[in-house]
């Protein structure tokens, strides 16, 4: 589907305008950091920096020696979304891509920040320790300013559903008014440490970045050789992945949480359905589902102009760090 055209301006025209709608933020000052690229094992520098209202988030590769941006930038968009094993990887037209954006993505939502650069020296983020944590500290260390735009919201107005193999999202509207953004997830792994476990959080509870943005990645030792073999998890190791061994985590530290593992899951979630430009006001439902079907389900959201409209965000406690008001004119 080729819908990077999908009409925002169009849209938005449409959209329900609310008074006392809260503003567009932007980060205040640059911002660094740097680790190590969970995929490509490449060491990678990213800076954040400042952008215009109605930028949304845009990577720009600073190791391909251009400084055209049509060759640079890549619009964190799901209709960008041109990979999804192990990792959400968005591509430009002009061929070029970013990989493993959903940790850093899911920071950004939560923090309530619209509008900002990421320039990044390579193929991939940064993975730090595996959570979307580091980014949430920086963002916070740095601050938000707010920018003379409305933020808005998705609202979801109907059912959409999308399902494969057992695995199930959907996203469904609200009875009222609200513009929270709930997620509730379920997984089931085959394995004695994981089992069953299910979460459900909600992105405008003040305790939302505690209770989610600490957990950290996971995967299996006996899959190591085989995602080596396709290339992936290069710079994968303790330091920034939980690993299982059977019934056994082989971090010393053991887990953040007894059950950081659905809990990262919805931080996935919450980085990939953040692809449609603005949050969402509705209920995610997740079963199973991964980067694969986020998008699917993102794709049929948006693909469909009759399941959703933009509307100015009203709230100010929506986001974990609360967004700045309009100031009055
Ligand atoms: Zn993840």
């Amino acid at each position: 589907m080729r819908r990077e055209e999908y009409s925002i301006s169009g849209l938005e025209t449409a959209g329900r305008v609310r008074a006392q709608g809260v503003a567009e933020t932007t980060i205040a000052h640059r911002a660094e950091i740097e680790g190590v690229g969970l995929h490509t094992g490449a060491s990678i520098r990213m800076c954040f920096v400042p952008a215009p209202a109605r930028t949304g988030i845009v990577f720009r590769r600073t190791d391909l020696g251009s400084v055209d941006r049509a060759v640079t930038d890549i619009p964190a968009r799901f209709d960008r979304v041109t990979e999804t094993t192990l990792s959400t990887l968005i591509s430009n037209e002009a061929g070029h891509c970013v990989g493993t954006i959903e940790h850093v993505m899911a920071a950004i939502a939560a923090c309530g920040l619209d509008n900002v650069v990421i320039e990044v020296s390579g193929a991939e983020t940064a993975v730090m320790d595996g959570s979307a944590e580091p980014f949430v500290r920086l963002i916070r260390q740095v601050g938000l300013r707010s920018l003379d735009a409305r933020r808005r919201v998705i609202r979801v107005l109907k059912p959409v559903v999308v399902e494969e193999a057992g695995k199930r999202a959907a996203l469904l509207p609200h009875a009222d008014d609200s513009q929270s953004f709930v997620l509730p997830f379920e997984i089931e792994f085959d394995n004695p440490v994981i089992g069953h476990e299910t979460f459900e959080a909600d992105v405008s509870d003040p305790a939302f970045a505690d209770m989610i943005l600490s957990a950290r990645t996971f995967g299996f030792l006996k899959d190591v050789e085989a995602m080596w073999s396709m290339g992936l998890g290069r710079g994968g190791s303790l330091e920034n992945s939980i690993v299982i061994d059977g019934e056994k985590v082989l971090n010393k530290g053991g887990l953040r949480y007894r059950d950081e593992f659905v809990r990262h899951k919805l931080l996935d979630a919450l980085g990939d359905l953040s692809l449609g430009g603005a949050v969402i006001a509705g209920r995610y439902e997740g079963v199973r589902s991964g980067h694969a079907l986020n998008n699917r389900l993102l794709r049929a959201l948006l693909g469909n102009l009759d399941a959703w409209t933009f509307e100015d965000a009203v709230q100010d406690d929506v986001w974990a760090m609360g967004p700045v008001a309009i100031p009055a004119d």
